[in-house]
């Protein structure tokens, strides 16, 4: 699997593209801005887009979708289901940041812990990890696991915007993402990869060496 990922939109969020070389198929990990920068990336790979795979629903990472689903309407949008009141509601969302001309992101269906999604042979595991917003999801394929605004280098997501809660983000990162393997690697949502084992050890919040 061949994975790019492109800071994009106003406040830089990442957008990966996951690449299948066998299946050709691929697939984005949100739409945080240019759609024409994404599709430069697909058409170098030769790539079919299958799927936008939404984290959550935050403006900064849903930014592109609409436009994105324009230049590829078979590719499918997913996002979890109580998510759909953060997209719903984009307009308020972006007016709280200042930032305007954001169009309400068209959705195709909603995902849970039990949606079976691949590209190719490789297969797509949905991890419900609340707290950052109610709908907030890690999705995991093979060795890499890409965690949106829950789990960044060596910090976590805010906690204090709308359903945001720093006792189910712990809940999240203790049980069900520090439970994987440690040699998995982390892409966030913002900033620099990390791996597993160094959000346990390093994690400001809740690795061992823990600041607070
Ligand atoms: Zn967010
Ligand atoms: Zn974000």
């Amino acid at each position: 699997m061949i994975i790019k990922k492109l800071p994009l939109g106003p406040i830089e969020a990442n957008t990966y593209v996951l690449f299948d070389e066998k299946s050709k198929e691929a697939l984005i990990i949100e739409a945080s801005g240019d759609a024409n920068a994404i599709k430069q990336e697909l058409d170098a790979l030769g790539a079919n887009l299958k799927y936008i795979l939404l984290t959550h629903g935050h403006f900064d990472h849903v930014f592109g979708v609409n436009d994105v689903k324009k230049l590829y309407p078979d590719a499918k949008v997913f996002i979890h289901k109580e998510d759909e009141v953060l997209t719903e509601n984009i307009a308020l969302q972006c007016a709280h940041f200042g930032i305007d001309g954001v169009e309400k992101p068209e959705i195709d269906e909603y995902i849970d812990e039990n949606t079976k999604l691949s590209i190719g042979d490789i297969e797509i595991k949905v991890i419900h990890t609340p707290g950052h917003s109610k709908g907030s999801v890690c999705y995991l394929l093979g060795d890499d696991l890409f965690s949106g605004d829950t789990l960044f280098f060596e910090e976590i997501g805010r906690c204090d915007l709308f359903g945001g809660s720093f006792s189910e983000i712990e809940k999240s990162i203790r049980n069900k993402i520090f439970t994987l393997d440690k040699n998995i690697a982390v892409h966030p949502g913002h900033g620099q990869d990390s791996t597993i084992g160094h959000e346990i050890k390093y994690n400001a919040y809740f690795g061992e060496n823990s600041r607070y």
